[in-house]
Order: structure tokens, then C-alpha cells, then sequence
């Protein structure tokens, strides 16, 4: 026998996903959600948010909850169980799908991050919930219905979709589509509530993380503020010190177009574009980047985009802020020069 659904009125409340670091502090893509929350929460006319923590026994929210609150939740619920302790796709389900059959959110938000790439699927047909990914705008339609924009083909289209039927919605953030606020509240408080799941070991166990990325470049290219990126225009591996410069001038991640990397002059992990990263930093500098569409689409988000190429008609200057027509290999040094002189390193 087929279970008829709950109906749509019995859900309520906007649930924020908690994403924590490997240094367990709370992520960035938690802010951003918790921005995007309060955008929404205000303009349904103030919906409580929840802040939902996944823990090990024993574990508690207290390190978290000062910072949560102070961000806009207005409740934190914990989840926990031994099987929580370390993070699995599996685990997560169990837990999110068990407390969504208690609580009945109408809206759920978390990063669009490799975490929830990996169980937010899992999660939709568990629970079973409508997932909208990828979102770089929300807007609160009537009756708590959230109309979602996302890009789409390769970012050549926009498309707005909707859950009209299906509670709870569930919505994944494009990092760095909404920024994270100051504390607007701080010294706010949270009513706190810990619930106990049942969750089974998982079948596949992680054992062991590599840092590859950090070790490669020093800085997480996904989440820098600025990056500084070459492309074939910087000629060979031996000459990507000029990029490196620059980036450390700038405490920025070092990152690298395709053919770069096809070369074997940079690793992947640094590669942006359709078959690498898409990166919003605040600034993106282009070095010797000619600026294809499968390179814009993993970059056009920047706030503020500079590029220097010796072709003035590279696509890169059509959606470059600012744009050098000139020779990397003068404009570079010359900035990293000017920028340690001046002491203009972002604190
Ligand atoms: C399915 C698919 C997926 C792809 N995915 C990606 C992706 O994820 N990321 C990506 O980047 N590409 C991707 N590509 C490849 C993409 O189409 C381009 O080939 C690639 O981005 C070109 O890299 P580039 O700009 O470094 O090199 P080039 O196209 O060779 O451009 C080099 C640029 O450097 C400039 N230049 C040369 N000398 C100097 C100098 N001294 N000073 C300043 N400027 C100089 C030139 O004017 C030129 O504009 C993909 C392609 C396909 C088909």
C-alpha cells in the first residue's frame, strides 16, 4: 500500500545543513547558507532557522553555537549517534531522513559542496524530498514555495524551478553566491535540542583524507577570495613562479586553465573550468588566459575580474573588469613589485 504524502501544511521552517571544515570549525558554505536563510526567513515574515548539527556521541554543539546564532539560526538541533563521528553519505541520509520524518521542514538549505554532492541524492529519495542544486538565487514565493535559479548548460541559460508539490524542498548553494554576512547578531541566542538517531555503520568507511590540493598550491582554490590563474600564455612550467608570485603578494590560491594542465605544467586540482573548479573569488586575475567558454564558466562569477593578454581580442576582456592589454611576463612582476612596495597584502 502506497503511503499517502503528508500534506503540504504540516511542514514548517527553514533547516540550515551544518558543513564543518577537517579542523572542525564551521564551514564557510554554512555562513553562505545561513545568509541565504535570513534573505529568505525575512521575506516569509521572520520563519524560525534551524541550524542542523551532525555529531558523534558525546560530542556537543557548544563550540558552534555562538557563531551559529550570532549568523541568524534561531534554533540548533543536534543529531547524534557513534556512527556519526565520522562523516559518511550513508550516515547523514539516515540521521537527515529520521529527523525531517519528525520535524517536517518545509525548506532545506546547505552549500553545493563535495559533502552534499554526495549524500543531498541519497537524501532526496530517502526522505523523500524535492532537490533543487546548485542555486545562485532564491526567492520566497507564496505559501513557502522558494523559486530556485540555476545556471545551466555549461551557464549559457538560467533556469528558475519550483517544488510546487513536494515538502520538504531541499536546496544546494553555489559557493560564494551568497556571501557570507558580518554577525548581525552578535551575543544572539539559540534554543538547543539533541536528538539521538539510529544509524548504521556504513558499508564504505572513510580512512583517510590526502591534502593534495593544499600541498600543491598552499591555499584552497574553492575557497580563496582571490586567485591568480595562467594559462598558456605563461609558455612553460618553469616560468609559473611570475603566477605564483603574484598569488603569495596577494594571499591568493594559484589556479590554471586546461590547457595548462593538459600540458602537465599544473595538477588538476588547480584546473578551473567545466572539467575543473568553479571558483567566485572577490578578484580573479587571468594571466595568459585566452578566456574559452569552458573556462568562463568556472570563473564568471568572480565579483571583480582582471586579465592581462597580449591579444586585445582575447574573449577573456569581454568579461573582464579590467583588462591589460600587454605582456604577462612585464605586467606581472611589475604588479607583485608594486603590491609588496606598497604593502597592499590583504590582511
Ligand atoms: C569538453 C571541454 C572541456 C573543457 N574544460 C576546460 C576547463 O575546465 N578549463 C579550461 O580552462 N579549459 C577547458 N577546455 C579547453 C578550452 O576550450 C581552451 O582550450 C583552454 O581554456 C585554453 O587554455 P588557455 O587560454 O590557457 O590557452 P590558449 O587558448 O592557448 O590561450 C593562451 C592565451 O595567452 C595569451 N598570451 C600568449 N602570450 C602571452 C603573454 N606573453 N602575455 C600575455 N598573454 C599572452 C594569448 O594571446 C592567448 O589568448 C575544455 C574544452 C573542452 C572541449
Amino acid at each position: 500500500m502506497v503511503t499517502p504524502p503528508t500534506p503540504k501544511d504540516q511542514f514548517s521552517g527553514i533547516w540550515v545543513v551544518v558543513e564543518r571544515t577537517q579542523t572542525g570549525t564551521l564551514a564557510e558554505a554554512t555562513f553562505e547558507a545561513l545568509t541565504a536563510a535570513r534573505q529568505l526567513a525575512a521575506e516569509q515574515g521572520n520563519t524560525p532557522i534551524t541550524a542542523v548539527l551532525l555529531l558523534g556521541d558525546g560530542d556537543t554543539p557548544d563550540p558552534y553555537q555562538a557563531d551559529l546564532a550570532a549568523h541568524g539560526a534561531t534554533a540548533v538541533l543536534a543529531l547524534t549517534s557513534a556512527n556519526l563521528a565520522t562523516y559518511s553519505g550513508q550516515g547523514y541520509t539516515q540521521a537527515l531522513t529520521q529527523a525531517i520524518a519528525a520535524k517536517k521542514p518545509a525548506l532545506i538549505l546547505a552549500g553545493a559542496t563535495s559533502t552534499s554532492k554526495d549524500y543531498a541524492p541519497r537524501l532526496a529519495l530517502a526522505a523523500p524530498l524535492a532537490l533543487m542544486p546548485d542555486a545562485t538565487q532564491l526567492t520566497m514565493g507564496s505559501s513557502g514555495q522558494v523559486e530556485v535559479t540555476r545556471p545551466v548548460y555549461a551557464e549559457n541559460m538560467l533556469t528558475i524551478v519550483t517544488a510546487p508539490d513536494v515538502r520538504p524542498q531541499m536546496v544546494t548553494l553555489r559557493a560564494k553566491a551568497f556571501r557570507k554576512g558580518e554577525a548581525p547578531a552578535a551575543g544572539a541566542s539559540v534554543t538547543t535540542e539533541t536528538m539521538a538517531v539510529d544509524v548504521a555503520a556504513p558499508t564504505l568507511q572513510l580512512v583517510g583524507i590526502s591534502a593534495s590540493e593544499a600541498a600543491s598550491s598552499g591555499k584552497s582554490l574553492a575557497d580563496a577570495e582571490i586567485v591568480v590563474a595562467g594559462g598558456r600564455g605563461v609558455k612553460g612550467p618553469e616560468n609559473f613562479p611570475l603566477v605564483e608570485a603574484l598569488a603569495q603578494s596577494l594571499g591568493a590560491a594559484v589556479g590554471a586553465s586546461r590547457a595548462v594542465v593538459d600540458a602537465g605544467w599544473r595538477p588538476h586540482s588547480e584546473q578551473v573550468g567545466q572539467t575543473g573548479k568553479t571558483v567566485s573569488p572577490n578578484l580573479y586575475i587571468a594571466l595568459g588566459i585566452h578566456g574559452a567558454i569552458q573556462h568562463q564558466v568556472g570563473m564568471t562569477s568572480s565579483r571583480h575580474i582582471v586579465a592581462v593578454n597580449t591579444n586585445p581580442d582575447a574573449p577573456i576582456f569581454e568579461i573582464a573588469d579590467f583588462g591589460i592589454v600587454g605582456d604577462l611576463f612585464e605586467i606581472a612582476p611589475l604588479l607583485t613589485k608594486t603590491i609588496k612596495d606598497k604593502n597592499l597584502t590583504p590582511a
